[in-house]
């Protein structure tokens, strides 16, 4: 049966040649083999990009749950009064350069609904503690897991802070320094996790506004900061 219409149709394109003059078949058979080529062409073009497709779904997924392990074991202890490592901050994160920070270029915004932003809580405040310096994203990710998986909650009490109570050389005045406490999780435990999720400066401070964990961190995250920008 296919044959039969092949050969039907067959004898109807010859039928239609031969009422054309020779030149008008030459026109023919050249559009006819443009056309051929054509759909070849779009035929290849297709299967390639399927191919680019399946490249990308068999590629594997970008090692996010290795960037947010921890980075560092747990030191044994971690008295209070003191900080890792046994340095002065600007020594170890870097010290505050205004003349180089730009709040538009280096700040970003971070949201956890597993953490109790202070300035969420306490309407009469000013500054916005979910706005940090891009370095300090990935080691607070990375904290945030660990606290979650102790079952405590995070307490970010203080973050970018652009004046009022901080020193004139304080590291928050760059949004490199974040102030942190912790429910159901003594302040030891919480600095001794914030070392190990990789703050280059941890601080567990009782002297200043209340017991709390001061972290801060260089300009530069050595550890994939391309996370930050999630
Ligand atoms: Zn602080």
């Amino acid at each position: 049966m296919p044959f039969a219409i092949m050969a039907g149709i067959m004898k109807f394109l010859k039928k239609a040649m031969d009422s054309f003059t020779r030149e008008a078949q030459w026109i023919l058979i050249g559009l006819a083999s443009a056309a051929v080529i054509c759909v070849l062409g779009v035929i290849l073009t297709t299967c390639s990009r399927d191919r680019h497709v399946e490249e990308d779904e068999t590629a594997p997924p970008p090692p996010e749950e290795d960037l947010l392990a921890p980075v560092r074991p747990e030191p044994d202890q971690f008295r209070v009064n003191t900080y890792m490592p046994n340095r002065r901050e600007g020594e170890t994160s870097g010290s505050i350069e205004l003349g180089t920070f730009s709040p538009g270029r280096d700040l970003v915004y971070v949201d956890d609904e597993r953490v109790w932003w202070e300035s969420d809580n306490d309407k009469g405040d000013t500054e916005d503690d979910h706005s940090m310096h891009q370095a300090m994203v990935l080691p607070l990710r990375r904290l945030i897991e660990m606290v979650a998986g102790n079952s405590a909650t995070l307490k970010v009490q203080d973050a970018y802070r652009p004046s009022g109570v901080h020193s004139r050389r304080s590291l928050h005045l760059e949004g490199r320094a974040l102030d942190l406490t912790c429910d159901d999780l003594g302040l030891e435990k919480l600095a001794k996790l914030c070392w190990a999720a990789g703050f280059d400066w941890v601080y567990y401070e009782s002297k200043a506004g209340g017991p709390h964990v001061h972290v801060s961190v260089q300009r530069t995250q050595k550890n994939g900061s391309s996370v930050a920008a999630k």
